[in-house]
């Protein structure tokens, strides 16, 4: 998780993801970057699930009232020291403080202000967030945001490539479709991740799909419109004969011959020169 997020962000120290840098800087192993702080509170480090104190029914209130938006403007954090594998982190949050009525750009509202201080495993405390979101009455009469500009300025969206996302598309660029199977119980999985969410192991190999599928479900676009795409789009979810799901574009496949539990078959579309993407189309002359 540390891996993902600091891809995500950019974030580049390797004290956060290599053992010899750690090291170097008194520590027996990487360390959690400080940012991550509220991340190891998820629902998914916690053996408990996400709790009703998780959504802060006092700002139900505000709902209640009218207040119905919402927008973070600020938050501030301190850290304590560093955390590293094995920690539990837990938190409570109050409300700090609630200012008088304002008038803003976004409608009128009340900037909250909410405190969360965050224990470990013994109790003691790791780090403390303030964060201040403004509950406002939506400004129905905004202006319209500005439209996008004409498709020529818009290229095809390119895929965030990974460590843990790489491989998948390193084999699309050979027109080969690849999902992982778990090395240690065999489940297969897709989109790409780390782990095995059967059995949490680490270690895996690639499989290539066979191209033969069927069709699980779709959705047809029609808003909002991205302008290098055509509209209405059709979205497939594909059911792959290995057993996992992915979505796809069609090829070939008008809107109203599109039928749910219809075979599939791999074709692949070049977007672009040398961009490629998997879509799916009927079988040619097969039941
Ligand atoms: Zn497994």
């Amino acid at each position: 998780m540390i891996r993902r997020w600091c891809e995500a962000m950019g974030e580049e120290n390797p004290l956060y993801v290599d053992a010899a840098a750690a090291a170097a800087q008194g520590f027996a192993a990487p360390v959690s970057p400080p940012a991550m702080l509220e991340v190891w509170t998820m629902a998914r480090f916690r053996d408990t699930g996400r709790t009703a104190e998780d959504s802060m029914p006092v700002l139900n209130l505000f709902d209640e009232a009218g207040y119905t938006g919402v927008v973070a403007t600020n938050i501030e954090q301190e850290y304590d020291r560093y955390l590293v594998e094995g920690d539990r982190i837990s938190y409570t949050a109050v409300v700090d403080e609630v200012s008088p009525e304002k008038r803003t750009g976004l409608g009128i509202g009340h900037f909250v202000t909410i405190r969360y201080e965050f224990t470990d495993q013994n109790g003691d405390p790791v780090g403390r967030t303030l964060l201040r979101v403004l509950k406002f009455k939506p400004n129905l009469a905004q202006p319209a945001a500005a439209s996008l500009s004409s498709a020529a300025e818009f290229s095809h969206p390119r895929p965030a490539i990974t460590h843990d996302n790489a491989h998948y598309w390193e084999g699309i660029s050979r027109r080969e479709l690849l999902i992982q199977q778990c090395a240690s119980c065999g489940q297969m999985r897709h989109p790409p991740g780390p782990g095995c969410p059967k059995c949490r192991s680490l270690e895996w190999h690639a499989v290539k799909a066979s191209g033969r599928a069927k069709l699980h479900s779709f959705v047809v676009v029609h808003q909002p419109r991205i302008p290098s795409l055509q509209y209405p789009l059709p979205v497939l979810l594909v059911e792959l004969e290995e057993g996992v799901r992915l979505i796809a574009n069609g090829v070939g496949l008008p809107e109203k011959d599109i039928v749910v539990d219809m075979p599939l078959r791999l074709d692949w579309v070049e977007i672009e020169p040398g961009y490629v993407l998997p879509a799916f189309r009927a079988p040619d002359g097969e039941a």
